[in-house]
């Protein structure tokens, strides 16, 4: 009896032992699946972050980029790339040429799929605002065994064709402008070398106009030289304190005997203290340049009015009035480019090189300052540019 009683305890005691070890083995067993669960969301929250950052950086890289599956559906396309082809919905699952309907590019892809790999081919998209330049590579990827995707890449490279171009346009008209005056020397040396001019009075005219060209040339180089130098930089600004009438004056003197030959009377109209933070050398060609053209551009018989103020922001605007036939509404927006002019002979007969405003915007521009013409009404033309106020203007406003 008492045998059985001490084997029940014994069992009771195991069965209650064992059951202790199944809780425990059940607590180790919840808390390692928890541990598991976290340790899940951290890996799921972690490859969500990642998968953002790729996208972020897919969306922000410039260059336009469409991946494809291994049917040739899209798998992804960057914002450069939607907003290139104004991609405005979900393309993700479609074929590229319903997505971007472009035959080039769907060739290129299919020739990457042949041979791996396509790179620097050139593509051109003109569309209604401006035509755009680019350079495709393209490349296939295993997307499985039996299937390759592909990834298209577009570098733009309308900027740099633009730039090329306008080189080449620039190559072409410097090209043209030295050899205009350099072939009217040529023609009046050889009939002189030839004695066909006995009369001395037409000796007298043909020297005088190989004077003229040669002079052509020299402002042609000296323009050329100084907007290189404006355009890379090269040129120190030395800025001084410097009333603003003593530029206007020393200009108008440089300008007496040319406004006198066309009876065009020279004027001034602003405050004698008015002084200006600037290089005097440069602001000097800027108002030679502005007071020439109205002189040489403007009315016979007529004005050019030079006016000054203290504007916005420590600016002082000046302004170039003449009362001549203006610039016609179409030539406005092109009056500040290298080279152009709206009349062309006139230009020339006047001695101009067409890059006397380009000048005149790089040397205010350097200052820190802008240059406009101002809209005015079809009688005579504006030009109007700012400058820094002189040092202690600047120094009374700040304190
Ligand atoms: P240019 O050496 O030919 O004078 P600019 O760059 O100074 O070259 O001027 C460009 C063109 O703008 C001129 O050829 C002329 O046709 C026009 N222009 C400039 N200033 C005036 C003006 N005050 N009135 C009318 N046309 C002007």
């Amino acid at each position: 009896m008492v045998v059985s009683i001490c084997l029940a305890i014994a069992l009771v005691a195991e069965i209650l032992f064992s059951r202790s070890k199944l809780q425990q083995a059940r607590e180790e067993n919840q808390a390692s699946q928890t541990a598991l669960a976290d340790l899940q969301a951290r890996y799921s929250l972690e490859q969500q972050e990642v998968a953002q950052r790729q996208d972020a950086l897919f969306d922000h890289m410039v260059e336009g980029v469409v991946i494809l599956d291994g049917q040739g559906r899209i798998r992804l396309v960057n914002a450069a790339m939607r907003e290139l082809f104004g991609i405005t919905v979900d393309v993700r699952g479609k074929r590229l040429i319903e997505a971007i309907r472009s035959h080039e590019i769907q060739e290129i892809v299919n020739e990457a799929t042949d041979k791996g790999h396509v790179t620097g081919r050139d593509l051109v998209i003109a569309a209604a605002a401006e035509t755009k330049y680019f350079a495709v590579n393209a490349s296939s990827y295993e997307e499985s065994e039996a299937e390759a995707g592909g990834i298209v890449i577009l570098h733009d490279l309308t900027t740099f064709r633009q730039l090329e171009s306008g080189r080449r346009e620039f190559v072409a008209n410097v090209s043209h402008e030295l050899r205009t005056p350099l072939s009217m020397i040529k023609g009046y040396v050889e009939t002189l070398i030839e004695g066909n001019v006995n009369d001395p009075s037409l000796q007298s005219r043909f020297l005088g106009k190989i004077q003229k060209h040669s002079d052509r040339l020299t402002y042609l180089i000296e323009d050329l030289l100084a907007l290189s130098q404006l355009e890379s930089n090269q040129i120190a600004l030395s800025p001084a304190d410097v009333p603003l009438q003593a530029l206007v004056s020393r200009v108008f003197d440089d300008l007496q005997d040319k406004a006198e030959e066309r009876g065009v009377s020279l004027s001034a109209a602003f405050e004698d203290d008015l002084s200006v933070w600037v290089d005097a050398d440069r602001i000097i060609q800027v108002l030679q340049n502005l007071i020439e053209n109205g002189i040489k551009y403007g009315r016979p018989e007529g004005q050019v009015l030079v006016r000054a103020k203290l504007g916005e922001d420590r600016f002082v605007v000046v302004t170039v009035f003449d009362d001549g036939p203006g610039i016609p509404a179409e030539a406005r927006d092109r009056v500040f480019e290298r080279f152009f002019r709206v009349d062309k002979a006139r230009s020339r007969e006047q001695g101009g090189t067409g890059l006397g405003l380009a000048i005149v915007k790089h040397i205010v521009q350097t200052h820190g300052g802008r240059v406009w013409l101002e809209q005015g009404d079809e009688q005579g033309t504006a030009f109007s540019f700012t400058l820094p106020a002189q040092s202690s203007v600047q120094c009374t406003e700040y304190s």
